[in-house]
């Protein structure tokens, strides 16, 4: 029989865990040709998550456990998931029933019995959410495709049901500052895409302020494109053509008319134009920089504080 491993990060999930458990057996109930595998990691939670699986743990057999000793974030408890589950297939799925588990057969026979490699989800509205994180949500989409080669899709979640071959792709990059949705696209493979509704999270709140979506996208864009770094270029060699058109008009002009003293104003207007655009380009350059330099240090993504999986 095929083993179906699903990796269910979680952050503060007390509230949400019970309900997910549930849900999740009706599905695998119905799944009667498969055996599964359910890899909770505890992104190290401050409440009482890890003792809420443990229970489950110890009354179910196929629940394991990873626990962080502190929190990494989702992606870190992606890779740690990915990277220590056993199936021939492996499913990523929200704690808040965000992820619906009853796509999961519909998402199963589309790899066993239409060869595709993954199937992955995308929720085409976005229900219940601030409009004002819609509108940036779609820009950051529109931005990102235009400058990566990543394909970085519009609406979609990170349930994603794939198969070993895909999940050993991903372990395979293993570098420090992951963006999930974009090592997806990079990788390439067959995948067929599966829309909903939006769901509003079952239990708890979510993780994620305005500022933090505001910095994940910003590691988006420094993971998968280099294009920002190359516009500093564009801009100077622009620049650099204004300015020589310039020196031309005002050597001519004075030779013609005489160079009466005026015009201090746009002087400024342009050294703070310029000065700007320097310090912006200086900028871009650190965020690349940084990120390298973390890159570079080769930290571990996660640290393990306790588990049910490796022998002790
Ligand atoms: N999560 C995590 N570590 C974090 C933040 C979130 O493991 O630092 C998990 C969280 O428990 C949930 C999933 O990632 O299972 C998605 O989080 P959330 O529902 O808060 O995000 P949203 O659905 O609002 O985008
Ligand atoms: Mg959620």
């Amino acid at each position: 029989m095929n083993l179906i491993s699903v990796i269910v990060p979680c952050y503060n999930e007390e509230e949400a865990i019970p309900y997910f458990y549930e849900e999740i057996q009706k599905t695998a109930q119905k799944m009667e040709d498969v055996d599964f595998e359910f890899i909770f990691v505890n992104d190290g939670s401050k409440d009482n998550t890890v003792s809420i699986v443990k229970e489950y743990a110890n009354k179910d057999e196929r629940v394991k456990y990873l626990s962080f000793s502190r929190n990494f974030g989702k992606e870190a408890a992606i890779y740690a998931g990915l990277q220590n589950c056993r199936g021939d297939y492996a499913v990523l799925m929200d704690a808040d029933l965000q992820d619906p588990p009853y796509l999961l057969p519909e998402m199963y026979e589309a790899i066993v019995d239409d060869g595709y490699d993954s199937v992955a989800t995308r929720r085409v509205t976005r229900k219940g959410e601030p409009p004002i994180r819609s509108l940036f949500a779609r820009l950051f989409y529109k931005i990102i495709n235009k400058i990566s080669d990543a394909d970085i899709v519009d609406g979609a979640r990170d349930y994603r049901l794939m198969t070993r071959q895909m999940v050993d792709a991903i372990l395979s990059m293993s570098e420090y500052n992951r963006f999930s949705k974009g090592i997806f696209g990079w990788i390439g493979f067959n995948t067929k895409w599966i829309e909903f509704e939006n769901v509003e999270r079952v239990a708890g709140e979510t993780k994620w302020s305005f500022w933090k979506l505001f910095k994940y996208s910003l590691e988006g864009i420094t993971a998968f494109s280099i294009v920002p770094l190359q516009l500093a270029s564009v801009i100077g060699v622009l620049l650099s053509l204004i300015a020589f058109i310039f020196i031309i008009i005002i050597v001519v002009r004075t030779i013609m008319f005489g160079d009466p003293v005026s015009g201090w104003p746009s002087t400024m207007c342009v050294i703070i134009l310029l000065g700007g655009l320097q310090l912006l380009a200086i900028g871009v350059l650190g965020q690349y920089l940084s990120k390298t330099y973390l890159e570079t240090k080769k930290r571990p993504i996660y640290i393990l504080k306790d588990d049910n999986i490796h022998e002790k």
